[in-house]
Parts: structure tokens; C-alpha cells; sequence
């Protein structure tokens, strides 16, 4: 369990611009949006991180999302957004409650265009991706679903 501003949110302790909501998934206006219409998703279950979400709230979400980044697009007019879901200190997680950011892409660059990447590339030999595959779905395969 995890106790963060967006339990205080959800219990209805403090306010927020709802856009959507159902028995399991809330959507509101990110309070310090980084362009017009950057909504937050976020499972009403309190699990800090993606990899401690059940598979039900990580259905709902998955069912919903789609249909709320049609929303933003279309009241926004933007034709390029971002799904932006951080984990951890190392990655940019700020709110410990799993979140999904929708982000329209307004501008190239500047306050208020949305997501700014920086992505930087590796070159590892096929073999290298070989054995890195190879550990990841052995993981996966010791513990199915
Ligand atoms: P993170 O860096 O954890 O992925 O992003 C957390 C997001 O939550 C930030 O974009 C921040 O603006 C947003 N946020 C933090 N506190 C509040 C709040 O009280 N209300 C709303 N609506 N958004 C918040």
C-alpha cells in the first residue's frame, strides 16, 4: 500500500479536474501540466510501481487508456501526444501511486509543448541482445501470470 497525494485525491480530501472515472481507473488535469490537456490515469488501487499493480486495475487502465488519449487529441487539436509512466526515484517518479501521463506534443521544444526526449543510444552485438532476451522471458516464463 502506498499513501500519497493521490489517495488524498481519490478519498475526495482534495480537489482535482476529473475528466473520467469508473470502479477502478480515476483521470483528471495534471496540476502542472507540461502542455494543454496533460491528463493523469491512475488505477484506484494504491500500488507504488507498474510491476505492483494487479493484472484487474492493469486491465481497466488498459482498457480506458486508449479511449482517453482520443479525448485529449480531440479536445486538445493536438495530432501527437505522449504516454509517459515513470517508476522509481531513478526514473522521474515524483507521486508513488501508479500514473499514466497523457501528454500532447504542441511545440519542438519550450515550455507547454509537452515531452522533451532525450534517447540515448546503445549499440549491443546481436549476441548481447540475444542473452538479455534470453534472461528476461526465462524470468517470465518462472512466473506466469
Ligand atoms: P511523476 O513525476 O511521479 O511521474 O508525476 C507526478 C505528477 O503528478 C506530476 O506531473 C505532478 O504535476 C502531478 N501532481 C502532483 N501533485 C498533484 C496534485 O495534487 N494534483 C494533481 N492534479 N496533480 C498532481
Amino acid at each position: 500500500m502506498s499513501e500519497t497525494i493521490f489517495s488524498k485525491i481519490l478519498r475526495g480530501e482534495i480537489p482535482c479536474h476529473r475528466v473520467y472515472e469508473d470502479a477502478l481507473v480515476l483521470a483528471f488535469m495534471d496540476i502542472n501540466p507540461i502542455a494543454p490537456g496533460h491528463t493523469l490515469v491512475i488505477p484506484k488501487e494504491a500500488r507504488a510501481t507498474l510491476a505492483e499493480l494487479s493484472d484487474d486495475s492493469a486491465a481497466a487502465i488498459g482498457r480506458v487508456l486508449p479511449r482517453i488519449c482520443r479525448a485529449v487529441m480531440q479536445a486538445t487539436g493536438a495530432t501527437a501526444y505522449n504516454v509517459l509512466q515513470n517508476n522509481g526515484v531513478g526514473a522521474h517518479q515524483a507521486v508513488f501511486h501508479v500514473h499514466f501521463h497523457v501528454i500532447p506534443k504542441v511545440a519542438p521544444s519550450g515550455p507547454g509543448s509537452g515531452l522533451g526526449i532525450t534517447w540515448p543510444v546503445t549499440k549491443p552485438s546481436s549476441e548481447e541482445l540475444a542473452a538479455m532476451a534470453q534472461r528476461i522471458a526465462a524470468t517470465l516464463a518462472a512466473s506466469p501470470a
